[in-house]
C-alpha cells in the first residue's frame, strides 16, 4: 500500500537535501555540479525514452547515422550524432560510444570488446589508486580477467616504470590499463607503450577523474601518447550528467560497438547522453579557462594546508597536477575522523587509502582526498582556497568548535551561488 508520509518525507527529504548541500563545500574529487541546462536536460522527455540500436556509418558531414529498433528518436538521434563528434574533438578520438551508462561499465565494455576470460590485466591496485572495477572483485572479476597491480614509487605516487616493465614481460597482459582514483600526476603512457606494442597489449586509458582536465588541455593526452581506448565517467572534472563512455581508434570502434550494444547495455539513459551533449559544448567553449583555474585551485589549496601544518602528500613535487589534492591524516585520528569532522563544518570530502594502507585500513584510512572541481565551477580561485585551508586547520589542527567553522563556511559558499564555465 502507498504510504503518503513516506511520499511526503522522500520530497521533505530532497528538499533537506538541496538546501543543505547548497550550504556546503564540496570538495569530493568524483564529483562536480552541472549547469541549469543540463539539469533541465535531465529532467526532459528523453529520461522516459529508448533508442536502442546498431550504428550505421555517417553521413557526409560526419555525424552518426542510427539504425534504432524502436521508432520516436529522430530528435534524439540528432542529439547523440552530435554529442559523439564533440567528444572526438575533445579527446582527439577516432571514435565515442556514448552507451555506458557509468565509467564502470565504460570499463567492462573495453573488457567485453578487447578481452576474453582468463586474460591478465595490468593496472593500480585500490590503495595505490586503481578503481574497484580494475580489479577482480568488481568488473575485471566478471569477464574472468586476472589482474596484476603495477609496482608503485610512494615518492612520486606513481607506476614505476622500470619495474613495471619487468612485471609487463612477465605476465603478458591483454590489456595494460592507466589511470585511477587518487590521481596526482600524469601515468606513464609513452613510456611504457612499446613495451605494449612489444607483447601486443591494448593500452586502455581510464580517465574517470581526469577526464575534464583532459579535455581542457591541461594533463596528458592519451591518444597522443599511445593508448588504443580511454574509458570514462562523464561527471567527475567533466562537468556532465553522471554517465559514462568509451572513446577509442577506428580500428576498435566496431569492437567496442557491439559490446556497448547489445553486449552489456539496453536501455542507455537518453538524458544523460542530452545532458552529455550539452556539458560537452560547454567544454569546447569554456574547458581550458574551466581545467586551467582547477589545477591552480589544487595547487593553491595544497600549498596553504601545507604551510598550516597538514602532512599534503609530494611537496617536493609540486604537490599535485590534478583536481586533487591527498593528505595523510594518519597523525590525526585518520581519513574517517577528519571526514567526518569536515562534515560537521558542511566541509564534505572523503576518507581515502594511501598507497601504504592494508586494505583492513579501508574503514578508517590514512588519508583525506580533497578535490577542487565543483567549488571552482562556483567561480572560486586561489584567495578562496586560502581561506578553505585556513577553515580546515582551524577544525583538524586547532581544534576549534565545528559549529562555529560552519557558520564560516556557509558565509564563504554564499557567494558562490551561480554555475560559470557554462553558456
Ligand atoms: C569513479 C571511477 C570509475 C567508475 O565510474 P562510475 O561512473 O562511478 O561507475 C572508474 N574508474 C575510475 C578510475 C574512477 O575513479
Amino acid at each position: 500500500m502507498g504510504d503518503i508520509r513516506l511520499y511526503e518525507r522522500i520530497l521533505a527529504l530532497i528538499n533537506k537535501q538541496e538546501e543543505w548541500r547548497g550550504h556546503c563545500l564540496n570538495m569530493i574529487a568524483s564529483e562536480n555540479i552541472t549547469s541549469p541546462a543540463v539539469r533541465k536536460a535531465l529532467a526532459s522527455d528523453f529520461g522516459h525514452r529508448y533508442a536502442e540500436g546498431l550504428l550505421g556509418g555517417r553521413d557526409e558531414e560526419g555525424f552518426q547515422i542510427f539504425q534504432r529498433f524502436y521508432q520516436g528518436t529522430k530528435f534524439y538521434d540528432q542529439i547523440e550524432a552530435i554529442a559523439m563528434k564533440s567528444a572526438e574533438e575533445l579527446f582527439g578520438a577516432d571514435h565515442a560510444n556514448l552507451v555506458p551508462i557509468s565509467g564502470a561499465v565504460a570499463n567492462l565494455t573495453a573488457y567485453f570488446a578487447l578481452a576474453e576470460y582468463g586474460d591478465t590485466i595490468t593496472g593500480l591496485s585500490i590503495q595505490c589508486g586503481g578503481h574497484i572495477s580494475h580489479t577482480h572483485i568488481s568488473a575485471a572479476g566478471i569477464r574472468g580477467l586476472k589482474d596484476f597491480p603495477y609496482p608503485f614509487n610512494y615518492e612520486e605516487m606513481n607506476i614505476d616504470v622500470d619495474k613495471a616493465k619487468k612485471l609487463i614481460l612477465e605476465k603478458k597482459p591483454k590489456l595494460m590499463l592507466f589511470g585511477g582514483s587518487l590521481f596526482l600526476f600524469p601515468h606513464p603512457v609513452k613510456e611504457l607503450k612499446e613495451i605494449a606494442d612489444e607483447i601486443d597489449a591494448y593500452i586502455v586509458y581510464d580517465a574517470a577523474h581526469v577526464a575534464g582536465l583532459i579535455a581542457g588541455k591541461q594533463f596528458q593526452d592519451p591518444f597522443s601518447e599511445g593508448a588504443d581506448v580511454i574509458t570514462s565517467s562523464t561527471h567527475k572534472t567533466f562537468p556532465g550528467p553522471q554517465g559514462g563512455m568509451v572513446l577509442c581508434k577506428n580500428y576498435l570502434a566496431e569492437k567496442i560497438d557491439r559490446a556497448a550494444f547489445p553486449g552489456l547495455m539496453s536501455n542507455h539513459h537518453l538524458h544523460h547522453v542530452v545532458g552529455f551533449a550539452i556539458s560537452a559544448e560547454e567544454m569546447k567553449k569554456f574547458g581550458r579557462d574551466y581545467a586551467k583555474q582547477m589545477i591552480k585551485n589544487s595547487k593553491a589549496l595544497a600549498q596553504a594546508l601545507y604551510e598550516r601544518g597538514f602532512n599534503v602528500l609530494c611537496e617536493e613535487k609540486g604537490f599535485t597536477e590534478s583536481h586533487q589534492v591527498v593528505v595523510d591524516v594518519s597523525n590525526l585520528g585518520g581519513g574517517k575522523e577528519i571526514a567526518e569532522l569536515f562534515e560537521q563544518a558542511n566541509i564534505i570530502v572523503n576518507k581515502n587509502l594511501l598507497p601504504w594502507d592494508s586494505l583492513e585500513r579501508t574503514a578508517n584510512p590514512s588519508g583525506i582526498r580533497i578535490g577542487v572541481p565543483e567549488v571552482t565551477r562556483y567561480g572560486m580561485r586561489e584567495s578562496e582556497m586560502t581561506e578553505i585551508a585556513e577553515l580546515m586547520a582551524k577544525l583538524a589542527l586547532n581544534k576549534e568548535d565545528a559549529e562555529n567553522i560552519k557558520n564560516y563556511v556557509i558565509e564563504l559558499k554564499d557567494g558562490f551561488q551561480e554555475v560559470k564555465f557554462c553558456f
